[in-house]
C-alpha cells in the first residue's frame, strides 16, 4: 500500500510496480553585497568570531533595519536570469523561532509576497547522464537574512562547549524554490550546477558550497510510475557538493522504496533529515515545523518595497551575458 499526501492508503504495490521520485529544491544563495541586508556590517567568511556585528544585526531593542539596495538589485538580477516575474511591490515579514544562533528571535524574510515568482530554467543534462534538456519551474525567490553559526567543541577542561558566532547574522540571502519537477539525483545535480553558474556570472554569489555560500535543501518523495498524486516528502539538508546531493537523493529514494515494499509506508513521515557524508546516508533530524509555528507577520520596521520600472530596467540592462546565452552563441 502507498499513502497519498493526505494520508489515505489507496494503492496496492506489487513486485512489478516501479517507482519514480518527485523532487523540489530550495537553495539559499548568500548574496555578496558589501554590507549585510539591513545594517552596515561587512561579512567576511572566516573572520574572527563576533567582529562583524552591530546593534542592528544583533537585534538590540530600539534599533531599526534599513534595506540595502544592492541586495534588491542582486535579487532582481537572479530572478530575471531565472525568467521569473519581479514584483513591483513586495513586503518583508518576521519568521519567528527560537535558536541560539538567532539573536533577534525572528528572521526577516518574505512570506506571501516574494520579490520574484513564476520562473523557469532549462537545464542541460550531461551527456553521460543521457543528455537532453530538463525544464525546471521556479516557484519563487525571496529575500531574507541569514542566522549566525554555532560550533560545538570540547574545551581544555574536557567539557563540551557550544560557541556562537554572529558574524553571519543578517547577511543577505535569496532563497530560490523550485516546483517539484525534478526526478533524479543527476537532474538535481545538473540544476544546482546551472544555478551556480548563473549566480557566478551575475557576480551575485561565489557559489562556494563548502563555505555555505550556496546551501541546498532537497525535498524528496516517491510514487509508482504513472500515478499523478504525490507521496509524503522528506527534506534533506547539509550536503556540501552537487555530487553529495545526488547521492543523498539516491539513498532517500531507495530508503523510501524499501519502506513501501515492506508495507511500512506510514514510516515515511514529513521530516527533516541530514546527509551524513561519512556514513553515506540520511539521518532523521527533526519533524517538520508546521507553518503556524513560525507566526509570520509583516515586519513593522521596514516599509513596503516599491520598485519603479526604471529601477528594474536599469538592473536588467547592466546584466552580463548568461550561461545559456553563451552556450547558444558557442553552438
Ligand atoms: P513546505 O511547506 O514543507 O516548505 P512547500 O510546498 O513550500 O513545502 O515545498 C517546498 C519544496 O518541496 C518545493 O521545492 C516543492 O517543489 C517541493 N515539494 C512539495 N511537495 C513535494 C512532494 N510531495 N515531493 C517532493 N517535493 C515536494
Ligand atoms: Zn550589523
Ligand atoms: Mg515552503
Amino acid at each position: 500500500m502507498l499513502a497519498d499526501d493526505d494520508g489515505a492508503l489507496t494503492i496496492e504495490v506489487t513486485p512489478e510496480t516501479t517507482f519514480e521520485a518527485v523532487i523540489g529544491i530550495e537553495t539559499h544563495v548568500q548574496l555578496n553585497s558589501k554590507t549585510k541586508a539591513f545594517c552596515r556590517c561587512a561579512y567576511a567568511y572566516g573572520a574572527e568570531p563576533n567582529t562583524r556585528i552591530c546593534p542592528v544585526c544583533m537585534g538590540f531593542p530600539g534599533t531599526l533595519p534599513v534595506l540595502n539596495s544592492a541586495v534588491v538589485k542582486k535579487g532582481i538580477a537572479i530572478g530575471t536570469a531565472l525568467n521569473a516575474k519581479i514584483r513591483r511591490t513586495s513586503k518583508f515579514d518576521r519568521k519567528q523561532y527560537f535558536y541560539p544562533d538567532l539573536p533577534k528571535g525572528y528572521q526577516i524574510s518574505q512570506f506571501d509576497e516574494p520579490l520574484c515568482y513564476d520562473g523557469v530554467i532549462d537545464v542541460v543534462l550531461p551527456v553521460e547522464d543521457g543528455g537532453g534538456v530538463k525544464r525546471v519551474g521556479i516557484t519563487r525567490a525571496h529575500l531574507e537574512e541569514d542566522a549566525g553559526k554555532l560550533t560545538h567543541a570540547v574545551g581544555e577542561d574536557g567539557k563540551k562547549y557550544s560557541y556562537a558566532d554572529f558574524n553571519r547574522a543578517g547577511v543577505a540571502l535569496l532563497e530560490i524554490v523550485t516546483e517539484p519537477d525534478l526526478r533524479t539525483g543527476r537532474e538535481v545535480a545538473a540544476y544546482g550546477a546551472e544555478l551556480r553558474r548563473i549566480v557566478r556570472f551575475l557576480e551575485a554569489c561565489d557559489g562556494d558550497m563548502s563555505r555555505g555560500s550556496m546551501r541546498n535543501d532537497v525535498n524528496v518523495s516517491i510514487r509508482p510510475v504513472g500515478r499523478e498524486t504525490f507521496g509524503t516528502k522528506v527534506e534533506v539538508k547539509n550536503m556540501n557538493s552537487f555530487n553529495a546531493m545526488a547521492r543523498a537523493i539516491d539513498y532517500e529514494i531507495a530508503r523510501q522504496e524499501e519502506l513501501i515494499r515492506a508495507g511500512k509506508v506510514h514510516e515515511i513521515v514529513q521530516e527533516t533529515r541530514t546527509w551524513d557524508e561519512g556514513a553515506q546516508k540520511t539521518v532523521a533530524m527533526r519533524k517538520k515545523e508546521g507553518l503556524a509555528d513560525y507566526r509570520y507577520f509583516p515586519e513593522p520596521d521596514i516599509p513596503r518595497l516599491k520598485l519603479s520600472d526604471a529601477f528594474i530596467e536599469e538592473v536588467v540592462r547592466t546584466m552580463p551575458e548568461l550561461p545559456s546565452a553563451v552556450r547558444a552563441r558557442y553552438a
